[in-house]
């Protein structure tokens, strides 16, 4: 059998990439090199955690690196099983600030709305893994429509942002309906969309699909390279009808353990991103989410990554690092050593534990 099979016309379908996804463990043994050992391991996580992996982004795998950066944000890993007594399952405390079902508001003036629960590759540090376990759901046109209603009776929400999941697997009529109708709202000024389909299955942004963003703007793109080796050709393309549609695309990275932890990564990454025209806007310190630890960076590590970058790379290309806190507490910029000078240090410091990840007793979260 081999997992990454296909016409060169197939490959280049996203009903064909979604429709032959690799979602059982036997399917990995070929991308982990013919490794069958670690079959029992891949079951056992898949009971709590399932996974699923285009053809397209299994294929930027190389197979005889088992550390391979690809693999790590892919496969599954018996360390998000230890992991679990770590982490919260809902870290930013989402439900919390949940109206309706769906429509999650931590902000005055803007709110999230989760358009599906299903993903073309589920990126192992999700922070909301929580959903995968709901099952693969489809939302009645109920469910978006309450979420519509409220946005109508909430008159500080200027801008909607359509997130999941990702949005970008709903059909493209049931999209066009759902942006339509929130633009329709006289106080909904700004929509943005986040989504992974250009890093994990970049042929799903098609004319079609373009035509009905585009009908939206101002609408602002926001997706998530995390390594170098996912700016491939096709992703560049993706990006690029976007950007000649007239809709910014931009790039939320996160910091992982084993993916982008060091500058030389992080610095191609930037530049990368520089070259196809997607803006590093932020790079996000990893939350603590439950099955994820093993993915998480010392905020200093990080900060001195940033400052190194800083140095040497145009101001252009470097994102802000920052770390996403619970409810309204929204992003707290981690700044490099240098501009520290002009902050209180006390509040960097407590905010770290001894192995350098914050923690929620933090006075700023309470
Ligand atoms: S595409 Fe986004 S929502 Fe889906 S698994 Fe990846 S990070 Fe999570």
């Amino acid at each position: 059998m081999n997992v990454l099979s296909g016409s060169a016309a197939e490959r280049m379908d996203w009903r064909w990439q979604y429709g032959n996804r690799l979602s059982r463990p036997e399917h990995l043994a070929e991308l982990a090199g013919g490794n069958s050992n670690l079959l029992d391991e891949w079951r056992r996580v898949a009971q709590i955690y399932p996974f699923a992996i285009t053809p397209y982004y299994a294929s930027l795998i190389d197979p005889t690196d088992r550390d391979d950066p690809i693999r790590r944000q892919c496969l599954p890993d018996i360390r998000e099983l230890s992991d679990i007594h770590t982490g919260q399952d809902d870290p930013l405390e989402e439900d919390l600030h949940t109206m309706v079902p769906g429509l999650i508001r931590r902000y005055p003036d803007r709110c999230l709305t989760l358009a599906t629960n299903r993903c073309a590759v589920y990126c192992r540090h999700c922070n909301r893994k929580r959903f995968w376990m709901q099952g693969s759901r489809r939302f009645s046109r109920a469910y978006f429509q309450e979420m519509i209603d409220q946005v109508a009776q909430n008159p500080f929400l200027r801008e909607v942002i359509v997130s999941g999941g990702d949005p970008l697997l709903l059909p493209a009529a049931t999209l066009d309906w759902f942006l339509g109708s929130m633009t329709a709202i006289p106080h909904v000024e700004i929509l943005r969309v986040g989504s992974r389909i250009p890093v994990v299955m970049p042929m799903r942004i098609n004319k079609e699909l373009v035509a009905v963003l585009k009908k939206y703007r101002p609408l602002w793109f926001n997706t998530q390279f995390n390594h170098p080796r996912e700016i491939t050709p096709e992703a560049a393309q993706a990006c690029d009808l976007l950007l000649t549609a007239g809709i910014p695309v931009s790039n939320q990275a996160v910091l992982l353990r084993g993916v982008n932890d060091d500058p030389e990564t992080l610095g191609e990454l930037f530049y990368g991103l520089q070259r196809i025209s997607v803006r590093p806007y932020y790079l996000f310190s990893c939350d603590p989410v439950k099955g994820v630890d093993h993915f998480r960076v010392d905020i200093r590590h990080g900060m001195e990554m940033m400052e190194q970058l800083w140095q040497r790379a145009s101001g252009l290309c470097l994102p802000r690092f920052v770390l996403d806190a619970p409810g309204e507490h929204g992003k707290i910029p981690l700044q490099h050593f240098s501009m520290q000078r002009e902050v209180d240090m006390r509040e960097v410091e407590i905010s770290l534990t001894e192995n350098g990840k914050y923690i929620k007793t933090h006075p700023l979260f309470q």
